[in-house]
């Protein structure tokens, strides 16, 4: 352990258990980084918090490794989110591994899962996004074999052999460069003339294209994904070394995600024409109380640090909202 790391021992063991006969102060929903960051601080400043969430950790589990969450120079994605929860569930919060169903607004907010319904003072929405797929032949039939949306799990089967990775930002770029560890060539696939990743993502990925490693197909579709029992090439809408064919054996796909915002939308709350639901700079929505925060809010600049910091504001502007009292002596 560094010198400076957990000086100050986790007050107790986890064991808070979810209760529907009481009234919460936050409910957060949504169990990734954001939630769970939000539930954090929630608990903090002493709200009686819940996070209910389908899948701990969301996207943020995804990446092999995160570059840019400031006091980690370099850590694995999941890592990161497991160290979030972990702070978190320091603090006096409950927890409940759930999808929820239903939002109601009314005097209080209620809260469905399947088998139980729960009520709150105020809700943070950190519901994230979910992978966008290409919608093209094969991809649906060869989902695991071959098609995938997760290098981190699946690049080691592609040991020595050809992959192509769809996209061109950021995502696209930094799996491209994971797959170089274990395939012997990596096509990335670009709809566009250029990539859209960071600079620093980017220059990164040009040593291995000088190496040969990997290969930009700028300006090029995916049409159809084929195969027998496994993918065996692609076929493009632009030709590459005079053949449209390209052999590959697995397609990684990144282009992208969608917000889960339907259940922000049903419970009345604004959303913009990407469907992201519309937030100001207090992480507040056209709802009074009910918050949203990180990839599902309408933040242009969409980081873990950047949601993370929406969900302190979100729980801190909650606190407010339930106390009519503020930390700093005005609100
Ligand atoms: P983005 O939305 O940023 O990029 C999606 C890419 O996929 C774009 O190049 C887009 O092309 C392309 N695309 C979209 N639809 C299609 C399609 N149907 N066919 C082919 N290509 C398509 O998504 P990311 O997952 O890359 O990133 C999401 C957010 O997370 C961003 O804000 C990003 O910066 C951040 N992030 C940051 C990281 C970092 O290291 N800092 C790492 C990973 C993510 P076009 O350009 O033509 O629209």
């Amino acid at each position: 352990m560094e010198t400076g790391e957990c000086i100050i021992k986790p007050r107790h063991d986890y064991g808070y258990k979810p209760d529907s006969k009481i009234l919460y102060d936050v409910i957060v929903v949504g169990g990734g980084i954001v939630g769970f960051a939000s539930a954090m601080y929630a608990g903090r400043l002493g709200l009686n918090t819940l996070i209910i969430g389908e899948q701990f950790g969301g996207n943020i589990n995804l990446p092999y490794v995160v570059e840019n969450y400031p006091g980690y120079i370099a850590i694995g994605g999941r890592l990161l989110a497991k160290r979030v929860e972990d702070h978190a569930k320091d603090y006096d919060i409950d927890i409940l591994n759930e999808k929820v169903i239903k939002i109601e607004t009314g005097k209080n907010f209620k809260v469905y899962t399947k088998e139980e319904t729960f009520s709150s003072k105020t809700v943070i929405y950190a519901t994230g996004t979910t992978l966008k797929h290409l919608n093209v032949p094969g991809e649906k039939e060869f989902e695991n074999k071959g098609v995938s949306y997760c290098a981190l799990c699946e690049g080691p089967l592609f040991k020595n052999k050809v992959v192509g990775v769809v996209g061109g930002g950021d995502s696209a770029v930094k799996e491209a460069i994971l797959l170089t560890q274990y395939a012997k060539k990596v096509y990335l696939i670009v709809r566009k003339d250029k990539l859209r990743a960071e600079p620093i993502n980017i220059e990164h990925l040009e040593g291995y294209v000088k190496k040969g490693h990997v290969e930009i197909l700028y300006e090029t579709n995916v049409k159809e994904i084929k195969g027998d029992k496994l993918v065996t090439h692609v076929v493009l809408d632009k030709s590459h070394k005079g053949k449209k064919e390209l052999e590959i054996n697995g397609l990684f796909i990144y282009i992208g995600h969608i917000p889960q915002s339907e259940l922000a939308k049903e419970a009345g709350v604004k959303l913009n024409e990407k469907e992201e639901v519309i937030i100001n700079r207090n992480s507040e929505t056209n709802i009074p109380g009910f918050y949203a925060a990180g990839d599902v809010a309408d933040t242009k600049f969409k980081q873990a640090i950047t949601g993370v910091a929406e969900g302190v504001h979100a729980a801190y502007n909650a606190y407010e909202h339930i106390t009519h009292c503020c930390i700093n002596g005005k609100s």
